[in-house]
């Protein structure tokens, strides 16, 4: 490789859906590489199948890659020195080339019918042979041509393909041999005007200078007919790197439908960008010292496309599919379908929780916000992300948290003014054993201190076990229940000192109330 060339990587999706796992995780290796390597992320649109293309799939690719803070250093909305870079505005350039192509007889025009190819197909297929199309019209005279042409029969153009051997040196597969003369003459311009997927992207990558092409380990196959045009047209063949598969925990090609998940669904289940980076990154990529949280700072420093390794990378996120084909969820545009179908123990929760835990707060609480929004058990004015009550909440909390939707829950648990008793077990663990003599001591001697800090919490509740010989369960679950109705939550200690002597004392005497015990004043 020539090392003083620009690193120049691109993402080129097709319009045709969500951006999900599998074209996030190319558009984020792309942006990596040529962030650590200096160079530039170019992101380009292949739209030329126009039935399947569609401007909402456009703006969903774009709202994709700005949360997740992919940006493109060229391409739509940006500009850049090789635009336009949506290729249905681009087709001057292709013809350009496609006219060269067709002069120097290293392509034809095909008037092959539809009919006629479907009936060539299927010969081949009745002999248990693969279809390669077999040249009828290569060596057609000008004059044949002409007379078709004036005559108005569609056509589509193929490039001749030249019988050889490549091999391919693949940066992940290593090196990969093909023979040419079993792809026959392929299509570049279709009947309707369009470039093939296989041309079009030749002619952009070789005109915007893409150093390396990195994309899923599918597109392999399509790499012989790039290179063959690449000779063709007289351009250095760029380097290829072809990621590995991505499987589920079955071992399995992710199912159809989870593999289209939309990335927007896990912004909308409470995942941070930068979990999704993070989790995406390691997707086929070790960090050379094995660390996995890193922050996306590392990772536009240390990512190498190099390291990349070829064998499936597992997408732990969805729970391992009951047996068979079977799906886990029935439709995954359902945000509660698809939280339903997660696995509570995957990497991304872990990474999530390490980042909710590390980021600084106040993006955590900004990106909170939408998941609070619509709460009415949080009152209004703490939902502004600079609240300071709010800032300490989350900054006790946490640590539980591995995803923003689980954070409400905890936050309204601090403004509950009217406490009931939830469960049939809080209930129990007041009334029963020691519970009420716990419970006294602990407003007793709530009530004659001042405890401000979790150490001072501590403390109190030291005693109070000392005073009434308890510890343990049955010294911290009659205070549990007493103080939130509940026998499961957070740490005590975190809790006290956000809702302060007052509002303990008051729950303690609404739930010693609801099941009958009598406080000491
Ligand atoms: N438009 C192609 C796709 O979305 C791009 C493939 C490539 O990166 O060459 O699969």
């Amino acid at each position: 490789m020539n090392q003083t060339k620009e690193v120049r990587t691109r993402f080129a999706p097709s319009p045709t859906g969500f951006l999900h796992v599998g074209g996030a995780r190319t558009a984020l290796f792309n942006y990596l590489y040529a962030r650590s390597q200096g160079g530039k992320f170019i992101l380009r649109i292949e739209d030329t199948d126009q039935n399947r293309s569609t401007e909402d799939s456009f703006k969903i690719i774009l709202e994709s890659l700005q949360w997740l803070g992919i940006q493109w250093d060229e391409g739509p909305g940006v500009g850049g020195d090789h635009g336009p870079y949506i290729q249905s505005e681009r087709l001057g350039i292709y013809k350009e080339y496609t006219d060269k192509l067709l002069k120097e007889k290293k392509a034809y025009r095909c008037f092959c019918t539809q009919e006629e190819l479907e009936a060539k197909k299927k010969q081949a297929e009745a002999m248990g042979v693969p279809y390669v199309y077999d040249g009828l019209h290569a060596n057609m005279s000008d004059e044949e041509v002409d007379a078709k042409l004036k005559a108005g029969i569609p056509y589509s153009i193929r490039f001749k393909t030249p019988s050889k051997t490549l091999i391919i040196d693949d940066i992940i597969q290593g090196k990969v041999k093909f023979e040419t003369k079993l792809i026959g003459d392929f299509i570049i311009v279709k009947s309707d005007g369009f470039p093939s997927y296989n041309y079009a992207v030749v002619v952009d990558d070789a005109l915007m200078k893409i150093s390396h092409v990195i994309r899923g380990v599918g597109h392999l196959s399509n790499t012989p007919r790039q290179i063959l045009l690449y000779e063709a047209l007289g351009y250095e063949v760029p380097e290829f790197a072809h990621a590995s598969e991505i499987v589920g925990m079955d071992g399995k090609k992710l199912s159809k439908r989870a593999g289209a998940t939309s990335i927007l669904a896990f912004r909308d289940l409470g995942y941070l960008p930068e979990t999704f980076r993070n989790y995406m990154a390691l997707l086929g990529w070790t960090s050379p010292d094995g660390r996995e949280f890193l922050t996306s700072g590392e990772l536009e420093t240390i990512f190498d496309v190099h390291r990349c390794s070829k064998s499936p990378s597992t997408f732990d996120v969805f729970k391992k599919p009951k047996g068979g084909d079977e799906e886990v969820v029935t439709n995954f545009s359902d945000l509660a379908q698809i939280a339903e179908a997660m696995n509570p123990k995957s990497k991304l929760n872990w990474l999530s929780n390490r980042t909710i835990r590390d980021l600084n707060i106040s993006k955590v609480l900004e990106a909170l916000f939408p998941f609070i929004r619509d709460r009415k058990d949080i009152p209004e004015e703490v939902k502004n992300p600079s609240n300071t009550t709010l800032t300490s909440i989350v900054e006790s909390v946490r640590v539980y948290l591995d995803n923003l939707t689980q954070a409400p829950d905890y936050i309204a648990e601090f403004f509950v003014t009217d406490l009931r008793i939830q469960s049939e077990e809080a209930a129990g663990f007041l009334k029963e054993g020691d519970g009420p003599k716990v419970v006294g001591e602990f407003y007793g001697m709530l009530k004659k201190e001042a405890p401000k800090t979790d150490e001072d919490y501590k403390n109190l509740m030291s005693k109070v076990g000392e005073i009434s010989g308890q510890k343990g369960k049955t010294l911290y679950m009659p205070i549990r229940a007493a103080t939130t109705g509940k026998s499961a939550g957070l740490e005590l200690p975190i809790l006290f000192p956000l809702l302060g002597k007052e509002k303990l004392l008051q729950r303690i005497e609404k739930t010693a109330a609801e099941v009958g015990i009598s406080l000491s004043s």
